[in-house]
């Protein structure tokens, strides 16, 4: 299906709507009923209609259609934030006495979720460095059910050899989830890679201006149907009509943006790479990534979030560079129009900041939309007073 299709027509039938060019926003809880057989129908199955916008709403629908089509999946769910919806993947796919397999450090609260909620349900979990595929193989149990993937991850960048996993968990039955945040599906299609879902946080590039916190999962109909009737309808968590239309609004423009974000990253990582005080990039699609390969491979492009290592010895170094910027940003998230820095010591009690720790001296960037010389005009006034 071709993207601008997807973005611009697919799921709007404007016809309905006074042929207004933006679809509209439709706010309702409930929905009426001329014939008692037709509320019969959604009783029997919600997922076949509107009922109640708990469930299926048609604003959220336009927008459904047009994410599953951009990640070649059959269905996409919608949810009120990217946490919700790994936590709905997830919990739809275990009970109790069943085993997790995922790689070190997914985000944060995809941890929580694995080391504080689901031990107090009988589920435990297993963390594999997932760069080699044997460390796959080695940590599957008879009882494992899920394999939980980022790739790459939104920190160290690591990513996983997605055909190769999913390989090996269909042949043991093992549902596998990735979380795509970092690529969206314009640069990483994991369910065309034989995934089962593809989940994402909208929060970032699908919104992409910083004003809307929600999370996708993509996959065939029956995985989405199950969620929908289970999770997705229990807890409630799906995305409200109005977010819903400030996330298709974004879907218009995501390709322009991507390619100005991608454009200007890499300005960025030439800039960053020939400093004296940056010791050292780290970045998928730069040829010193330890998996570049793999990242050329499968990800159709990189951009945004990178992280490079400062050369000082203080932490007072490294506060006052970040107090120094002056366009740049210092809060966490990513993915809208403005650029963005988190240094890794600011999760570090600063007495137990550590110089030879590199992960102390670290920062992590989001290069947003502004011009690149902007963005490296402040870098470097920065660094050179630090
Ligand atoms: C932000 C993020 C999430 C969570 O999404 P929210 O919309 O903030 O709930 C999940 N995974 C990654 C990699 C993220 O960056």
């Amino acid at each position: 299906m071709d993207i601008s299709y997807i973005i611009n027509e697919l799921g709007e039938e404007r016809e309905q709507y006074f042929n207004a060019v933006a679809p509209p926003i439709i706010q309702t809880s409930n929905f009426a009923f001329k014939k008692v057989d037709d509320l019969r129908r959604l009783f029997e199955d919600e997922y076949n209609g509107y009922l109640y916008s708990r469930g299926l709403n048609p604003t959220v629908d336009i927008l459904r259609k047009k994410l599953a089509a951009l990640d070649g999946a059959e269905d996409c769910l919608v949810f009120n934030s990217g946490a919700s919806a790994i936590f709905a993947s997830v919990l739809a796919n275990v009970k109790s006495g069943d085993h997790i397999v995922s790689v070190a450090k997914p985000y944060t609260w995809a941890q929580k979720l694995f080391n504080i909620i689901l031990p107090r349900f009988g589920v435990s979990t297993t963390y594999i460095d997932g760069t080699q595929i044997e460390n796959f193989e080695r940590a599957i149990l008879p009882n494992t059910k899920i394999i939980y993937l980022e790739s790459p991850n939104s920190w160290s960048y690591a990513l996983q050899d997605l055909k190769a996993v999913a390989e090996l968990a269909k042949a043991q039955g093992i549902i596998t989830i990735c979380d795509n945040s970092y690529c969206t599906p314009l640069y990483q299609k994991p369910v065309c890679m034989g995934i089962d879902i593809a989940l994402q946080s909208a929060t970032k590039y699908i919104g992409g201006h910083s004003d809307v916190v929600a999370g996708v999962l993509s996959g065939s109909h029956e995985m989405m149907a199950k969620i929908f009737h289970s999770e997705y309808l229990t807890a409630g968590n799906g995305i409200t009509p109005f977010n819903a239309w400030l996330l298709i609004r974004g879907l218009r423009t995501l390709p322009v943006r991507l390619q100005k974000v991608t454009e200007n990253t890499k300005a960025v990582v030439a800039y960053l790479k020939t400093h004296p005080k940056v010791e050292a990039v780290l970045f998928p699609h730069d040829e010193s990534f330890p998996q570049y390969h793999l990242a050329r491979q499968q990800m159709m492009g990189a951009c945004g979030l990178l992280s490079f290592y400062l050369k000082v010895e203080k932490i007072d170094e490294i506060e006052r560079f970040c107090e120094r910027l002056q366009h740049i940003l210092m809060a966490v998230s990513w993915g809208g129009y403005e650029s963005l820095i988190i240094p890794g010591c600011a999760s570090v009690p600063k007495n137990a900041y550590d110089a030879s720790k590199k992960t102390h001296r670290m920062l992590r960037l989001y290069v947003g939309q502004e011009e690149a010389d902007y963005i490296i005009q402040d870098l470097a006034q920065a660094l050179n007073n630090t």
